[in-house]
């Protein structure tokens, strides 16, 4: 199979390819290392079934040909992490969305049908408290509430919600045989804690003996999934022909507060780390909302792929911290 992976060289992005390339899959990975790194796929590189080209979609000369050539395509090029994405609320919308409607363009040019799975996200379903308030439930099926003004976090989900009705004209209109994926709460090995997202930065606080840094009261949720699951559960997704057309959440459902989670990693690195509290204020800034609460509704994914998780919080969590303390002895080496 020929798979083309944009934004393959991101958190999410490098693990499929590491995936396909070990199926024995050609992968052609296109990249501008704006939010990925040459280090997530380092290893890939020597592969003689992996390519990769660094640019930018919305500028890359030849992506026509690249979908043209793909029997499969992964969309995961977008500018994400909610540091970027409340710093860059301009880039945040013209990239997410100029990007994914010049790749559907390009297949279409391409005259040819490959199977395309698009990366969309939980945001959609409301990042603020109160939006949350209306939207308990997080079926992919669920009326979706978006607020009128400037709001950075929000274009995030609104580039995303963009690129979802985008994908599903082009599937309505040219029979376009493309998956969007609302993607929840994901960590793994490599994800960087340089964007905000809490279990690496809560992992290399706890190596570090450093205060764990709790935003806000620490009773907030979330679920969390290992990528490796979130690949396989993609992979199943884009094999079958039930899921084309469709909008399909992709998480999993244990929930736990940031709280929790604070302590569980502390436990799990025998860390004497204290945990701090830090008002959201001083962590992002004035008029900031925290989503209260996130657990992913699993019923489509799960009749659709009957998978089940082979990765536990704990399981991931350890293996970061061993990561994390590999890492620091290099360093001092
Ligand atoms: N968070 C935290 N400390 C950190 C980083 C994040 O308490 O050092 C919190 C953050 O406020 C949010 C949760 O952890 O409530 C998840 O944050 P992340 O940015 O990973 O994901 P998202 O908010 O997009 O779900």
């Amino acid at each position: 199979m020929h798979v083309l992976i944009t934004g393959g060289a991101g958190f999410i992005g490098s693990h499929i390819a590491a995936y396909h390339q070990a199926k024995g899959d050609l992968v052609h990975i296109v990249d501008d290392l704006s939010t990925g790194s040459l280090q997530n796929i380092t290893l890939l590189l020597n592969e003689p079934n992996v390519r990769f080209h660094e640019a930018d979609i919305l500028v890359w000369p030849e992506l026509e040909r690249a979908a043209a050539w793909a029997d499969r395509i992964y969309h995961m090029a977008a500018v994400v992490g909610m540091r970027r994405v409340l710093a860059e609320p301009t880039k945040t919308l013209a990239i997410n969305i100029a990007g994914c409607e010049r790749l559907l363009r390009a297949v279409r040019a391409g005259g040819w049908h490959p199977r395309i799975i698009i990366a969309s996200t939980s945001e959609v379903y409301g990042a603020g408290d109160h939006a949350v308030y209306k939207h308990e439930h997080f079926e992919e099926d669920a009326d979706l509430i978006f607020h009128s003004g400037f709001n950075s976090r929000q274009n995030y989900a609104l580039s995303k919600f963009v690129d979802e009705a985008l994908a599903l004209s082009y599937a309505h209109m040219h029979g376009f045989q493309v998956t969007l994926t609302r993607f929840f709460n994901t960590i793994g090995p490599r994800q960087t804690g340089r964007y905000g997202m809490v279990v690496p930065r809560f992992v290399e606080q706890a190596v570090d003996g450093a205060p764990i840094t709790v935003y806000g009261d620490g009773k907030q949720t979330r679920s969390f999934i290992d990528v490796r699951d979130t690949v396989r559960a993609l992979d199943l997704l884009a094999g079958l022909p039930a899921t084309a057309g469709e909008v399909v959440n992709v998480g999993n459902d244990r929930e736990i507060s940031i709280l929790e989670l604070a302590e569980l990693v502390r436990d799990r690195a025998g860390s004497r780390s204290p945990i701090q509290f830090v008002s959201y204020e001083d962590a992002y800034g004035a008029g900031f909302e925290d989503c209260r609460r996130r657990r992913p509704v699993l019923d489509k994914l799960r009749s659709l792929t009957h998978m089940s998780f082979q990765w536990t919080l704990e399981d991931t969590i350890d293996e970061l911290i061993a990561a994390a303390r590999r890492k620091r002895e290099e360093e001092a080496a």
